[in-house]
C-alpha cells in the first residue's frame, strides 16, 4: 500500500531539490558558458532519489541565509545503528555541479592518482601531472593534466586521489579536502564527493559550526554530537545513494580540512567517542539556540519512529527554562503580510500537494493550536474568513514561510506566538532554529560556567552514555 505521507515527502522534496543553489567553488570555467553538445551518458545508478536531511542550523548564519530546510525523510526508516567496531568513512557531497562544468583538482605535491571505482586490480591507475581539469565526454570523462597528457575514463564514478604514501589534501576551489575526491554523474549534472576518515572529517565541521571563541568543552560536546549523528547517517545511507551527508545546513556544515586548533583538538580528545541509547547511536540533532523551550525530534526534525526516544524527546515542563537566554539570537520579532503568509502556504502546499493548504484563504486567525511537554508550538491552525480551519505542522509552517528566502519576512524558529493586525502578522518568538537536540548557545553558557563536555551532553541528550567505539 502506498503511504501517502511518503509521497508528500517525495513532492516536498522536488521542491527541496529544486530550490539548492550550487555553488562553483571547483569549477575553473563558468557553467552557463556554452560548450560542446553533451552526448547522454549512462548515469550511476541511483537506487533512490537522493533527499536532503535537514538537521543543523548552523550558528554563524545570518538570517539573509535562511534556506529552505527539508524535512525528514521519504524513504523506509531504519533502525538506529550499533556503535561501529572501526572508525568509518563517511561520504560527504561537497558539490553539485552542470554537466558542462569543468572541475580543477589540485594537489602540493604537484601528482593526483585517477582510477574508476571498481575497476579491476590489473588496470593500474593513472599518475596524473597536477592540476588536473576533468569534464564529461560523451563516453565518460575527460581528463587533462598539466603539460599535455589526456586521459579518458569510460563512464562510471571517477576517483581521484592523492598518490600512494602522499599525506597532502587534495584541492578543489579554494579548499583542501582531506579525503579522496569521486566525481558522479547523476541525473541532473555531476557530484563532488568526498570521501573522508570520520576523525579526519570532524574537524572541519566543528570548525564551522561554533564561533572560534567559544570553551573547549563546548566544542567537545559538538564534536561527540556531529559523530553520532554522522554515524547514523552514513548507516542510514548505506547502500541507498552515493554519498551520506552533504556539506552544508542540511547536514552538518563542512570546511573541509582545517587547521583550527581548537577543532582538531575537540575530535582528537573525544575520538572515537558516540552517543549510545539503549545499545544504538543516537542521532544526535542539534540546532543553534532552542529557547528554553526544546523540540523533540519526531515530526520536526524526522519522521522516523526509531527516533523516538528520551534523548530525542522535549522533556520539562510548560514553564521556560533559562538555556540560551543570554545569548543574542535569545529572541526575535517579525511582521509579515497576510497576504505573504497566504502565498507562501499556497505554494508550500501546491509542492507537497496539500489541498487544503494550496486553496488557503487569506487568514483571519493564526493560532498556535498544539505545544508539545516544553511548552514549544507543534501545530499552527489557521482560519479564513469561512471554510474549514486548516492545520500545518509548526516546523513546516516556518518552513513554508522562509522558503523564499527573505530574511524580514522569516521566522527565526517555530517557538513563537503571533497577533494578527488589520494587514499584518506579528511574531514574537525565542530561538533560532529546529531546537532538537543540543543547543549550542546553551552549551556554551555551560561550558563558560564550567562545566565539561559530559554535563553538556548529559543535560542534551538524557539517557544517553558515551561509548568509545573506536581507538
Ligand atoms: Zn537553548
Amino acid at each position: 500500500m502506498e503511504d501517502p505521507a511518503y509521497n508528500r515527502l517525495r513532492r516536498l522534496l522536488c521542491v527541496v531539490i529544486a530550490s539548492i543553489a550550487v555553488s562553483s567553488g571547483c569549477v575553473s570555467d563558468s557553467i552557463e558558458r556554452p560548450v560542446a553538445p553533451v552526448a547522454p551518458i549512462p548515469v550511476a545508478p541511483t537506487k533512490e532519489v537522493a533527499p536532503l536531511a535537514a538537521i543543523v542550523e548552523n550558528t554563524q548564519v545570518s538570517t539573509a541565509e535562511i534556506a529552505q530546510p527539508s524535512k525528514p525523510l521519504p524513504i523506509p526508516p531504519k533502525p538506529l545503528p550499533l556503535p561501529p567496531t572501526g572508525e568509518p568513512t563517511v561520504a560527504i557531497r561537497i558539490e553539485e555541479l552542470a554537466p558542462s562544468a569543468r572541475i580543477t583538482i589540485d594537489s602540493a605535491d604537484g601528482r593526483l592518482q585517477l582510477s574508476l571505482v571498481g575497476a579491476p586490480p590489473s588496470e593500474s591507475p593513472w599518475i596524473a601531472t597536477a592540476p588536473i581539469e576533468v569534464r564529461v565526454q560523451s563516453v565518460g570523462w575527460h581528463v587533462s593534466a598539466r603539460g599535455s597528457a589526456t586521459r579518458v575514463f569510460a563512464a562510471g564514478e571517477l576517483e581521484i586521489r592523492p598518490v600512494k604514501g602522499s599525506t597532502t589534501a587534495l584541492s578543489c576551489g579554494k579548499k583542501k579536502w582531506p579525503g579522496e575526491l569521486r566525481v558522479v554523474r547523476t541525473p541532473s549534472g555531476i557530484d563532488l564527493v568526498i570521501d573522508v576518515p570520520m576523525e579526519s572529517y570532524l574537524p572541519g565541521v566543528i570548525a564551522k559550526e561554533l564561533y572560534g571563541s567559544w570553551s573547549e568543552a563546548t566544542f567537545r560536546a559538538q564534536a561527540v554530537a556531529a559523530r553520532s549523528y554522522a554515524v547514523v547517517e552514513a548507516a542510514r545511507w548505506e547502500g541507498r545513494r552515493h554519498y551520506d551527508m552533504v556539506a552544508g545546513q542540511q547536514s552538518q556544515a563542512w570546511v573541509g580540512a582545517t587547521d583550527n586548533p581548537k577543532a582538531v583538538a575537540a575530535v582528537r580528545d573525544t575520538r572515537g567517542q558516540v552517543l549510545v541509547h539503549d545499545g544504538v547511536v543516537v542521532p544526535a540533532y542539534y540546532s543553534s539556540a532552542c529557547g528554553g523551550r526544546p523540540a523533540s525530534a519526531l515530526g520536526v526534525v524526522t519522521d522516523n519512529p526509531y527516533h523516538d526516544i528520551a534523548p530525542l524527546s522535549a522533556g520539562g515542563g510548560a514553564s521556560r527554562s533559562s538555556c540560551c537566554q543570554s545569548t543574542a539570537v535569545a529572541s526575535w520579532k517579525a511582521t509579515i503580510p497576510l497576504a505573504t503568509i497566504q502565498s507562501r502556504l499556497q505554494s508550500w502546499g501546491r509542492g507537497i500537494g496539500r489541498d487544503d493548504l494550496a486553496a488557503l484563504q487569506l487568514p483571519t486567525t493564526i493560532m498556535v493550536a498544539e505545544k508539545n511537554a516544553a511548552g514549544r508550538a507543534t501545530a499552527i491552525r489557521m482560519r479564513g474568513r469561512t471554510g474549514a480551519a486548516v492545520e500545518i505542522d509548526a516546523e513546516d509552517f516556518r518552513r513554508a514561510i522562509n522558503a523564499a528566502g527573505e530574511p524580514k519576512t522569516s521566522l527565526r524558529s517555530g517557538d513563537f506566538s503571533v497577533r494578527i493586525s488589520a494587514k499584518n502578522a506579528e511574531f514574537t518568538g525565542r530561538g533560532f532554529g529546529h531546537g532538537v537536540g543540543l543547543c549550542q548557545h546553551g552549551a556554551q553558557e555551560m561550558g563558560r560556567a564550567g562545566s565539561s563536555y559530559k554535563q553538556i551532553l548529559a543535560r542534551y541528550y538524557p539517557d544517553s552514555m558515551i561509548v568509545k567505539a573506536w581507538k
